[in-house]
């Protein structure tokens, strides 16, 4: 089957067309990119979840009938920062989502701030969406912990601070195999791949 995946994303498509080739499913990810792009959306329902609702059905109004589609809203929840950036995590240092910007704001909102107190974990909450007005909402989590200075070259966004638990390399530098076994959003996908051998591929 297709999943059209509801993000303009380029690492999160290659993402997700990693894990899906990794679960042994026949299942095709299809980027936002190859349809037309993403709508713009507005991400301001406050939840992981509300905000993964309006992705997926923006996306689905555009696509023809019958498709399914998958979207992703994820973030980075920092403890001493009383879970900020959180739902707020692509816009943390302003509305335009730069994430060297982003990254730049959280090593310094985080310089301070001593080893015993620098966890931190990623939430992925995946939704996918039928043409029937089907909704089945999915969520991954990882915890780990903060570098004080960025590291490591692979992956996107908050990358190079994220230590995830278990581990002393940063996501970032671990490479694509490793975070995709750790990952929220490996994790939640883990769950899409369950329900979809579950259900036949449908
Ligand atoms: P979204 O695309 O609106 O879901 O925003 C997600 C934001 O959370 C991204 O722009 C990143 O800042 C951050 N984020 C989510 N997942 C990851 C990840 O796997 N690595 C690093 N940053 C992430």
């Amino acid at each position: 089957m297709k999943l059209h995946l509801a993000s303009g994303n380029a690492h999160k498509a290659e993402e997700f067309q990693a894990l899906a080739a990794a679960s042994g499913l026949t299942v095709d990810i299809v980027s936002a990119r190859d349809v037309g792009g993403m709508p713009a959306v507005a991400e301001d329902t406050g939840t992981f979840a509300g905000n993964a609702r309006r992705k997926a059905r923006a996306l689905l109004a555009r696509l023809p009938a019958g498709s399914w589609v998958l979207a992703d809203d994820s973030g980075l929840c920092v403890d001493a920062l009383d879970g900020a950036p959180g739902v707020e995590s692509a816009y943390f240092a302003g509305p335009v989502g730069d994430p060297a910007a982003n990254l730049a704001k959280l090593v310094r909102e985080m310089r301070d701030v001593p080893d015993q107190r620098r966890g931190a974990h990623f939430i992925c909450m995946l939704l996918v969406a039928g043409p029937g007005g089907q909704e089945f909402i999915f969520e991954g989590r990882c915890d780990g912990r903060l570098r004080r200075e960025p590291r490591g070259g692979s992956g996107f966004g908050y990358d190079p601070v994220f230590v995830p638990a278990g581990e002393t390399l940063t996501f970032a530098e671990l490479g694509e195999a490793v975070k995709n076994r750790l990952s929220h959003r490996g994790r939640a996908w883990a769950a899409v791949a369950d329900w979809l051998r579950r259900n036949g591929g449908r």
